[in-house]
């Protein structure tokens, strides 16, 4: 059904097919329904007037109502400028000019007022704004103040001389148009509980503010909105699987009795347990668990999800752990084996490297249920992997496998879906994980083993080199090794690379008395983990690499990381990097090497690594300093695609709209009460190509 949002934008009044054409191709505003939903990104204040007198340098901007006192072109050594002089009776500035000389030369009229507005800086003791906005003034009308709203533009419409101004016009005109038709989207009850705007004064208050109060509702009702429709489709998404998938019921406990009595090799932590009690309600409650494990680096997710296989072989089935490389699945057979040769478990290994004749006992064991544990890499995802009764997958280091992966897992029980586990060493911010894993439930290992010793972490400049080195050999002598991480990306990667092998020749002419291992992106993952053993098993004392040293890799004898160019980094891939050490007894230590001109970005990026050790604070720092869409791993999502929140601030507002969306979803699940038809009907429209509504609706 046409609407008049779908009106294309040339037929807004005063818009024009030149300009309309811009919009499309550069803003792909096509509709008045775009353009209405082309939010500004943030206002500038325009209803306080500065004098000279007060002016200083750290103002962002100021507004002035002033009077042109003369106005003079300066031919200086390089381009020519305009220069007029400006006065309000308490000092004098100057307006400068270097494009458009010709076009203000007419423009300004010598003894005439005018309202500029532009950033003020000091030039010889005068203040000058560069540039300003500038408007005639007539001195019969009031001051206009007034709350500027700012568009996102591209340089090519600037040139075209559209301006944010240029969007405040056009809204003047659309918004009268459209208002009757724009329809609430939200249910009565919610807007009078959390006391929002109405969608309608919403557009007015967000494009058109009066006042900072309004331009606040505005926001705060539509970030709302858009969360909570977020989470609506997110949680419908999960009930239906969850109604629709049964899982098998695992409530026996003799074996984890015994473990747990016998065998345990250290007691939990709090945060172990209250995340073991978790797994253990949905694996008896009849439906298939699909939950998300978030825990730092040594939190001890491994026993965890020991002991999660547990509950399926007491219950008669078989259990699966799956990791992204060949020397992570090795870590972990060798460590649960201990586990499982205590308890008369059998458990094997499969990966791309497993011989002809391993894997016809392994296939053999898996189909007639000899087999409890499978423990692997990709390998074991292929066809010919087939169980007796597959009950619980595990899937170590999550962000390298995607949705479809998970997917082939749940094939290999066709009777019943396996339990899904998903365990990762990146927390993310569970503000993030809501809206990006609302399909899995999410449990958090926020707390360490006792006893951890922190790792001391420092920022050190290029400067501090030889005093770095000097550390390093001391360590060295004292039997520990060193890692020494190089930044390599795509785009930079032929000068990455030459960075690398030059930090290799220089540490292996520093350190002539120790062996020195590389590992690099563009190795044979073969030659790669071959590299890695020699290091682990210490025939090799530094290495030196790029990011490709596994997370979760563990040589407890590693006590010292030294990650170079470390501004290069993100946050949370730094705080990754950390976790390489202090896996062992030894105090372990960090060093960052930067140079001394660092960004202020930068500067908070080392400051918090020296400060925090904690995963959950670290990634939601990185979150405030970029925005989900660069955080590890969440960048081909889709999901985090938000215009008006952020989810790095809006935490609350999320919390709300997430309790408000199941609470409605829970009892109302086809949305057919009367008060919910908003929701349909606005689900209707912004039906997702990707999502299948049919079900709930
Ligand atoms: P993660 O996989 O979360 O990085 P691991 O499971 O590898 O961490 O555990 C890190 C180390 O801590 C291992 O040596 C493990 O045996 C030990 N560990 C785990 N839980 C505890 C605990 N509750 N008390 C003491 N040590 C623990
Ligand atoms: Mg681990």
């Amino acid at each position: 059904m046409a609407s008049v949002f779908d009106t294309r934008i040339e037929f807004l009044k005063g818009m024009g097919t030149a300009r309309a054409e811009l919009l499309n191709k550069e803003l792909g505003i096509f509709t008045f329904g775009d353009l209405l939903e082309h939010y500004p990104f943030r206002y500038e204040d325009r209803t306080r007037f500065s004098r000279i007198s007060e002016l200083n340098e750290q103002m962002p901007s100021a507004q002035i109502l002033g009077r042109i006192t003369g106005v003079e072109l300066v031919k200086g050594k390089g381009k020519q400028r305009l220069v007029a002089t400006f006065s309000d009776g308490t000092a004098s500035m100057e307006l400068v000019w270097f494009q458009s000389i010709g076009y203000f030369q007419k423009f300004l009229k010598i003894h005439s007022n005018y309202i500029v507005y532009g950033k003020p800086a000091l030039f010889g003791g005068i203040f000058t704004i560069q540039h300003p906005e500038i408007e005639l003034y007539q001195s019969d009308k009031p001051l206009p103040g007034y709350f500027q709203p700012i568009y996102s533009l591209t340089e090519k419409l600037r040139k075209k001389f559209i301006e944010s101004k240029s969007f405040t016009g056009w809204i003047r005109t659309l918004l009268p148009q459209v208002e009757p038709y724009i329809h609430e989207t939200l249910p009565e009850s919610i807007l009078t509980r959390y006391r929002l705007i109405s969608k309608k004064t919403a557009y007015q208050y967000l494009h058109l503010p009066g006042n900072l109060q309004e331009q606040n509702q505005a926001q705060r009702r539509l970030k709302f909105e858009e969360l909570f429709y977020n989470q609506l489709k997110l949680i419908s998404l999960s009930l239906v699987r969850k109604n629709e998938f049964a899982g098998q019921i695992f409530n026996k406990t003799s074996l984890l009795t015994t473990f747990y009595k016998d065998h345990l090799p250290f007691d939990l932590t709090g945060a172990q347990k209250r995340v073991i009690r978790e797994v253990f309600d949905d694996m008896k409650s009849g439906k298939q668990m699909n939950r998300l494990v978030q825990g730092d680096v040594g939190s001890g997710k491994t026993i965890v999800a020991f002991i999660t296989m547990l509950m399926a072989i007491d219950g008669g089935a078989q259990g699966c752990m799956m990791a992204p490389t060949e020397i992570l699945a090795q870590q972990h057979y060798t460590n649960l084996r201990k586990y499982c040769d205590l308890l008369h478990l059998n458990i094997r290994l499969l990966t791309g490297s497993s011989g002809k004749k391993e894997r016809k006992e392994i296939h053999e064991g898996l189909l007639n249920g000899s087999l409890h544990i499978l423990v692997g890499t990709h390998a074991v995802l292929e066809d010919v992997v087939q169980f007796h009764n597959l009950g619980i997958c595990i899937i170590d280091e999550q962000h390298r496998f995607g949705v479809a992966q998970r997917a082939r897992l749940w094939e290999k029980n066709t009777r019943t879906y396996p339990h899904m586990l998903v365990m990762t060493a990146t927390p993310i911010p569970r503000t993030l994980a809501m809206t990006l894993f609302g399909d899995l439930d999410i449990s958090e290992i926020d707390e360490l083993p006792p006893g951890r010793k922190p790792i001391k972490t420092v920022h050190r400049y290029e400067a501090n080199r030889l005093a770095v080195w000097g550390f390093m050999r001391e360590e060295l002598a004292k039997g520990r090794q060193i890692y020494v991480v190089f930044p390599l990306i795509e785009e930079s990667e032929k000068l990455d690379l030459k960075n690398l092998f030059d930090g290799y020749e220089n540490i292996r002419a520093a350190f002539p008395e120790y062996a020195v291992s590389i590992v690099h992106g563009k190795m044979k993952p073969k030659d790669k983990d071959y590299e890695m053993q020699r290091f682990k098993k210490g025939e090799t004392q530094i290495m030196v690499a790029t990011t490709v040293i596994e997370v979760g890799v563990d040589v407890p004898n590693a006590s010292v990381m030294v990650i170079e160019s470390a501004h290069r980094f993100g946050l949370s891939q730094l705080h990754q990097l950390r976790g390489r050490v202090g896996r062992g007894a030894e105090q372990s230590y960090c060093i960052l090497m930067t140079g001394y001109e660092l960004s202020k970005d930068t500067r908070k990026r080392m400051e918090t690594m020296v400060e925090s050790e904690n995963g959950f604070y670290i990634s939601k720092i990185d979150l405030e300093l970029r925005g989900p869409g660069d955080l590890a791993g969440t960048q081909q999502s889709g999901l985090v695609d938000l215009k008006i929140a952020n989810l790095a601030r809006d935490e609350e507002i999320l919390r709300i709209a997430r309790e408000e969306a199941f609470d409605i979803l829970h009892k109302d699940p086809g949305l057919e009460f009367a008060e919910h038809l908003p929701i349909k009907m606005h689900l209707s429209k912004i039906k997702d190509k990707s999502l299948s509504w049919s079900r709930i609706s």
